[in-house]
């Protein structure tokens, strides 16, 4: 059964965290800054043994040699491109205009808004408002401001607005935000307000506290202020720090991928459909980091980008999507903590027929989600783009299409490819395994506890001898050597003498390891030792010169 990771304390999680070496606030001695997390030693093992995860699993033997939806093996190719690229690649991907405007974040949703646009959003494009104004009674004649019913707005706050804006102040608390706008829609005819002021009312609960405020089109939460928004850090590369020598770092792993498709499919054998995979640092200037490493201003990416003809391209979207939640689950994560999101059809891009998230519901998120990847059908949006800005052609001929010629070959078909892009975070992935891992149990000498899936658990196993004489420490030295012949390619075996075997054993509890073998006095008399399971606390006889063996299948590898 897996914790309802809502019930999980936070605090108690990053105390954890920095008291054991996994993540500690970056320059910590000149009072930290926002946004950047630096990783201890356990947590670099953890992030590393994730990243290989993902890359053993992604490009190394993919889908874990299952076939994709065409029948055949699934078949990735790894990449490592620049964090600084041509300024005009972010010119094409959208990602230059797209933040250099006045945005308002929403507070509720994450959602941004041009802060010039936000009315004809609201009225245009917001479902919430369409829906909501329909409930309203038409203005009186002679008047612009529809009147007010009380009763079929609290009824759509009760049903409709639930779906439509949780955030919205009528639906959080309908009967305040009612008696409200009774008052001064209904009890003032000679000077009503206009429609804007209804709509700042229907989104703002303790109107005498905070004032009217701006509802977000999406979820009706209030917008944060105006701020002249640039998403992507600049830099200068070169002597001179001039608009010419300007460069950003970049803010997606993504687009180093696209850039380079043409010299992939050009120097590899690969061919149609075939992903490339890429790992890196993004950064993103967020204007409120928050939430430990869930929101950082540099994080790591592992983003693939799956190429394919456009006819098969819905067929893969599902088939990737389907593969990353099985693949997060494997690792670790499952139960009801783990969710799939098909985005709603006004949430997609115009170019996209599919997004999915995979959710983790974070103890900070809980009850709701927070994103840990996304999986998005983007049509041929980015080579289009990158063709158009570069003058490059970057399109595909395929051999294994067109029609059969009469030597028995196919005439081939020259088309632009389209992508699927599962996207992961792996700071996110990391503190998400770590949150589900937390346990807590009173009962237990060691009273918290990480339940790390083997492959993921920066350290394999600890060895301890009991007391620090009669020859223990000798054939623990000896047996922590043999096994970290065998299993340091995986993170590592530790050995600990210090502190009492409770101590010891609650530390590698603390770090997730799974197993601690105790060499005692039955090691010197018959030559086992004690094995001690972290989930179970339960403990073994092992043969001695069988505890590679045993570990070896316990952890699956
Ligand atoms: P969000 O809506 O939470 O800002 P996003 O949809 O912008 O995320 P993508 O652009 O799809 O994120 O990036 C892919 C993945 O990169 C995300 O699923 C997440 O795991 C990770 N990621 C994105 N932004 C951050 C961040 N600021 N800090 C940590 N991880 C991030």
């Amino acid at each position: 059964m897996t914790q309802d990771s809502s019930k999980k304390p936070m605090d108690a999680i990053m105390a954890l965290c920095k008291r054991r070496g996994f993540i500690y606030q970056a320059s910590e001695i000149y009072g930290g800054i926002n946004g950047f997390w630096d990783y201890g030693p356990m947590g670099a093992q953890l992030k590393k043994n994730l990243r290989d995860a993902w890359w053993q699993d992604m490009i190394l033997r993919p889908c874990w040699g299952r076939n994709g939806p065409n029948g055949k093996p699934v078949r990735n190719v790894g990449l490592e491109t620049c964090i600084i690229q041509h300024p005009k690649v972010w010119e094409a991907s959208g990602h230059l205009a797209g933040f250099a405007d006045p945005m308002r974040k929403c507070a509720g949703c994450g959602h941004f808004v041009r802060a010039d646009q936000l009315w004809d959003t609201i009225v245009t494009a917001s479902e919430w408002f369409a829906s909501v104004i329909q409930e309203f009674d038409p203005a009186p004649e002679g008047t612009q401001t529809p009147r007010l019913n009380a009763e079929r707005l609290m009824k759509w706050a009760r049903t409709k607005g639930k779906r439509l804006a949780p955030n919205l102040a009528l639906v959080r608390n309908p009967e305040v935000t009612l008696s409200w706008l009774v008052t001064r829609v209904n009890g003032q005819p000679e000077s009503p307000p206009e429609i804007i002021e209804i709509v700042r009312h229907l989104a703002t609960e303790q109107l005498n506290v905070t004032g009217l405020q701006d509802p977000c089109p999406r979820c009706g939460a209030v917008l944060g202020e105006p701020a002249p928004f640039k998403l992507m850090f600049e830099t200068f590369a070169g002597l001179t720090q001039t608009e010419d020598n300007k460069v950003y770092l970049r803010p997606e792993t993504a687009q180093g991928v696209f850039v380079q498709f043409k010299n992939v499919a050009d120097t590899t054998r690969i061919k149609m459909p075939f992903g490339i995979g890429n790992t890196g640092r993004s950064f993103r200037n967020e204007i409120t980091p928050r939430n430990f490493t869930f929101r950082s201003r540099e994080f790591e990416q592992a983003e693939l980008e799956f190429f394919c003809h456009p006819d098969e391209s819905l067929d893969w979207y599902k088939f990737w999507r389907d593969f990353r939640m099985e693949w997060w689950k494997e690792i670790g994560l499952a139960g009801e903590n783990l969710i799939l999101r098909e985005h709603e059809k006004d949430e997609l891009s115009h170019y996209s027929q599919g997004t999915s998230d995979v959710e983790y519901r974070f103890p900070f998120t809980s009850p709701g989600f927070g994103e840990l990847e996304g999986i998005a059908h983007r049509g041929n949006y980015d080579l289009t783009q990158h063709q158009k800005v570069s003058g490059a052609k970057l399109d595909f001929f395929d051999t294994d299409r067109g029609e059969i010629l009469p030597n028995g070959g196919k005439k081939g078909e020259r088309y632009l490819p389209h992508c699927i892009e599962p996207a992961a975070g792996l700071d996110r992935g990391a503190l998400a395994l770590i949150c589900e891992g937390y346990t807590r149990d009173d009962s237990r000498a060691s009273p918290e506890f990480l339940k790390l899936h083997p492959r993921i658990a920066p350290v394999k196993a600890a060895v301890f001898p009991l007391v620090a004489k009669d020859g223990m420490p000798e054939v623990a030295e000896k047996l922590h050597a043999e096994l970290s012949d065998k299993f340091w390619k995986l993170g590592g075996v530790e050995m600990d003498e210090k502190q009492s075997i409770g101590k010891r054993y609650a530390r590698m509890d603390e770090i997730g390891t799974p197993f601690c073998i105790t060499i005692d006095g039955d090691t010197m008399a018959v030559q086992t030792v004690t094995v001690r399971d972290r989930d179970t606390a339960t403990q073994q006889k092992v043969s001695l010169d069988k505890v590679g063996a045993f570990l070896s299948e316990k952890l699956g590898v």
